[in-house]
């Protein structure tokens, strides 16, 4: 995509001066903002990123009710009623394409990690066979590693005490008898 400048061009606007067009791509992820999951989203600090970025921050956050901006540092509280909530960008939602200026309702769910689409607007209906209706943004902090060593652990020890584990250590035993009691009587064999 880089590697073809006439492709970031923004089609819709062909004689915008470059320079006063405000940034069109996410700054974590690099993506072109969109009305969906990638919908500018501006913090208290003035600056903006796709909500699938703020989502992923702050499902691995260990403060789930601020966002710290990556840029400034500067801590924006949530919205009651959630992520989604926050301000959009609206200059640069301006920018978008016509089709893309109404925004998805999105429900994020924290403790699942997951970004869904509520309702798709019905002035959009060309776009809704294209659309993903949900995205993962990860685990929350903490629970994810933790479960899978558990995991994992747990499934050594049903290893251990399932029975073709114990045959197995059982055969091994008897097996390792016969050698010894062979090589004794090798050793004491009169010459
Ligand atoms: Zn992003
Ligand atoms: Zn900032």
């Amino acid at each position: 995509m880089e590697s073809d400048p006439n492709h970031l061009r923004d089609p819709y606007k062909p004689d915008a001066d470059e320079a006063e067009l405000p940034d069109l791509e996410c700054a974590i992820c690099f993506c072109q903002f969109n009305n969906i999951f990638n919908t500018p989203k501006v913090l208290e600090c003035k600056h903006t990123f796709c909500l699938e970025c703020l989502a992923r921050m702050n499902v691995k956050s260990v403060q789930p009710n601020t966002l710290q901006c990556p840029l400034c540092r500067a801590y924006t509280p949530l919205p009651d009623l959630g992520l989604p909530k926050l301000a959009n960008d609206s200059t640069v939602l301006s920018y978008l394409p016509a089709a893309m200026q109404h925004v998805y309702s999105i429900r994020f769910n924290r403790t699942k990690g997951k970004l869904q689409v509520k309702r798709v607007p019905s002035s959009a209906p060309a776009l809704t066979h294209t659309i993903r209706q949900s995205l993962d943004v990860g685990n929350p902090a903490g629970e994810g590693g933790e479960g899978s060593s558990a995991r994992e652990r747990s499934v050594l020890i049903t290893i251990l005490r399932s029975p073709l584990c114990k045959a197995f250590i059982m055969c091994t035993v008897a097996i390792m008898t016969i050698i010894l009691i062979i090589v004794i009587l090798v050793m004491h064999k009169p010459s």
